[in-house]
């Protein structure tokens, strides 16, 4: 069944697709009690920042490795 629900960052109303699910537990293994809470472009941006973050958090460990 298609699940509707509003992005958490942007507030859009966003469908998430019988399909998009079906592809997300069964192609992807994703947890089954993960749902679908961003659009696309909120995700990209959350996937961004994450990057961001672990690169910052990587180059401070090599930082630390110098000394
Ligand atoms: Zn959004």
């Amino acid at each position: 069944m298609d699940y509707v629900f509003n992005c958490r960052d942007c507030g859009t109303v966003q469908i998430w697709t019988a399909k998009q699910q079906k592809w997300w537990y069964e192609i992807m293994q994703g947890n089954i009690n993960s749902v679908a809470v961003r659009c696309r472009s909120c995700r990209k941006t959350e996937q961004q920042r994450k990057k961001q973050a672990r690169d910052i958090h990587l180059s401070g460990l090599a930082e630390k490795h110098k000394q």
